[in-house]
């Protein structure tokens, strides 16, 4: 049973490590990016709502995200552990979160910290031609990580769950480190 959180910026193999370490750990990935991604295609309400801020590369409101993220995890797969990747992405969605954990009576086991120079996470968010991988929103997306998700790393640190992994090393290296954790 593992409950864990990602953070890293955009770029640093969050979304890519999360997936591997799910399927080892038997523990639901959830990517609040992919079910925005998703339901914006759906065109669905939440879709709609959040498709302007995205593709911007800006933040969606924070109400949008903390409302689908305590749907999710009273699901019945997420009881037995997860991995949030891109969630919380400031300090008022960790603030909800610890709020939430609490009221459900479970505790984050460890925030991952992927570590990336900002050359490398250019180089490979340019190469990866998302929708909203032009070079524009990367440079705002970078921004954001920087001003707002960026000061979680001090946030949960003080609270003894980081563990820091360097993330410009070979993905089967970072998946190897990753496994410990489980
Ligand atoms: P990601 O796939 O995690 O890079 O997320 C893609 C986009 O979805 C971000 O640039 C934001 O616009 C939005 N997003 C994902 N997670 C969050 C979050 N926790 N809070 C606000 N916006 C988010």
């Amino acid at each position: 049973m593992a409950r864990l959180i990602f953070l890293g910026a955009p770029g640093a193999g969050k979304g890519t490590q999360a997936q591997l370490l799910s399927k080892v750990g038997h523990i639901p990935h959830i990517s609040t990016g992919d079910i925005l991604r998703h339901a914006v295609e759906q065109k669905t309400p939440l879709g709609v709502k959040a498709q302007a801020y995205m593709d911007r590369g800006d933040l969606v409101p924070d109400q949008l995200v903390v409302d689908l993220i305590q749907e999710r995890l009273s699901q019945n797969d997420a009881q037995s552990g997860w991995i949030l990747d891109g969630f919380p992405r400031n300090v008022s969605q960790a603030k909800f979160l610890d709020e939430l954990l609490a009221e459900i009576e479970q505790d984050v086991h460890h925030v991952v910290n992927l570590e990336v120079p900002d050359q490398v996470l250019l180089s490979r968010l340019l190469e990866r031609g998302r929708k909203d991988d032009t070079e524009s929103v990367i440079q705002n997306r970078l921004q954001v990580y920087r001003n707002q998700t960026a000061p979680l790393i001090d946030f949960y640190s003080q609270r003894d769950k980081l563990v820091t992994i360097n993330g410009n090393q070979s993905m089967e290296s970072v998946t190897k480190e990753l496994e410990n954790l489980l």
